[in-house]
């Protein structure tokens, strides 16, 4: 017997046949005598319309009463999947996150679990019940329903599994687990068997989001093993796990594209203390998110700075730079949306040489042209014309022999 915690996503329980087999599957665990916490989101879309609706009736929503209007989303589907449940003759009670004890801080739309009070529902597994918890929202200490940021049914999976000591995490989702390309554009891509939690951070952060980050960097602090594996079929799927000696002898272990970026090159500023101080301060106070900066050598008393910001941030950053360039005396401004980002990730980056070599050298056997280059101890990334990106994956893809990778 173990206890275990799955988590299904929007297009896991997307309608009510979809509930009815979610219910089969944790029947079918329940039969083998486990102890059951079932998360699940808002059926697929929902979150979305619901955002919509709201917009539709108030340009500028309260944050407070989006929470109290995007938790119906998930209310839904943990009441369907109880009934569901007592349909195949199964007992279970759903709770919404304030009766799981799930208590957040006061960020309305993107709270932060602080603490769980585990204690009821770990009574209910002991009577034989499957809990079904509401992903995605929680309650703060004013008593006010919270949610927790797009994608945050996987949060909830990730805490509820540290708080009840669980055995084992299971995330389902739409696609088999995480690979080592997109498959739809790099036809040999490979389901991988484990990845560790930086790699995982580091590709989704690079375009490969399987699951929220912030979900990921929970389950490395508190250490929760899961995997991410698909609810329409019964394949294995990945491992998602603290780095092991051994996960070193693969140098790269995925290659991710990042298509929605955006290039901004600050050209002519003037070469003194301050200045890329001044142009990053206005981009924050913008709310736009820089991701890659290069900043080439000053010459005549000018330097050219060049970073990437997600596409749609790309005019709010030009807008935010004109009158700190006029400050500063000088510069322009321009944006290039024609591009993309390249990453390819692995923890044996660390101690292995050449891996940026043989990027490059692959990448310019086929004559694709490197724009930008920016590394971490275990990533490399680069800027690459948006038109060839794809080409760029398949290319990385080979160089790396992530095909014949056998994990
Ligand atoms: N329903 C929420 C969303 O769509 C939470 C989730 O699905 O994880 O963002
Ligand atoms: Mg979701």
């Amino acid at each position: 017997m173990a206890r275990i915690v799955q988590k299904y996503g929007g297009t896991s329980v997307g309608d009510v046949e979809r509930i009815k087999k979610v219910a089969e599957r944790i029947k079918a665990t329940r039969d083998e005598g486990n102890e059951l916490v079932v998360v699940v989101s808002a059926r697929s879309g929902v979150t979305n319309e619901l955002i919509a609706r709201a917009k539709a009736v108030c340009e500028h929503p309260s944050e407070r009463e989006l929470d109290m209007l995007l938790a119906t989303g998930e209310q839904e589907t943990i009441a369907l999947t109880a009934m569901a449940l007592h349909g195949v003759g199964v007992a279970a009670v759903s709770y919404t996150g304030a009766q799981a004890g799930i208590f957040t801080d006061r960020m309305h739309t993107k709270a932060k679990i602080k603490t769980i009070n585990a204690g009821p529902i770990i009574e209910d597994l002991k009577q034989g019940k499957v809990v079904i918890v509401a992903g995605f929202q929680g309650i703060n200490d004013d008593g006010q329903i919270t949610t927790l940021g797009r994608g945050g049914s996987d949060l909830t999976a990730i805490a509820l599994a540290a708080a009840v000591h669980a055995d084992k995490c299971e995330i389902y989702t739409d696609v088999d687990g995480v690979y080592t390309a997109d498959p739809r554009v790099v036809k040999t891509a490979q389901k991988l068997t484990e990845i560790s939690y930086d790699e995982m951070l580091e590709l989704a952060s690079s375009g490969s989001k399987v699951m929220q980050s912030r979900s990921v960097e929970f389950a490395k602090k508190y250490n929760v093993v899961f995997e991410v594996r698909s609810s329409f079929n019964h394949n294995p799927g990945t491992i998602v796990k603290e780095e092991v000696a051994y996960m070193e002898k693969v140098v790269v272990r995925g290659v991710a594209v990042d298509k929605d970026q955006a290039k901004v090159i600050v050209s002519n500023i003037v070469d003194k203390p301050g200045s890329a101080a001044k142009v990053f301060r206005a981009l924050a106070d913008a709310g736009v998110i820089v991701d890659m900066i290069v900043q080439n050598v000053g010459r005549h008393g000018v330097a050219n700075l060049t970073f990437t910001v997600p596409q749609g941030d790309s005019h709010r950053a030009q807008k935010a730079l004109e009158p700190v360039l006029a400050e500063i005396g000088g510069g322009q401004v321009a944006i290039h949306e024609q591009i993309a980002k390249l990453s390819v990730v692995g923890v044996g980056m660390k101690t292995h040489t050449g891996v940026a070599a043989t990027l490059f050298q692959a990448l310019a056997d086929v004559g694709i042209n490197i724009e930008l280059i920016t590394t971490s101890e275990i990533k490399i990334s680069i800027v690459v014309d948006i038109a060839r990106v794809d080409e760029a994956a398949r290319v990385a893809h080979e160089a790396f022999h992530l095909s014949q990778l056998g994990v």
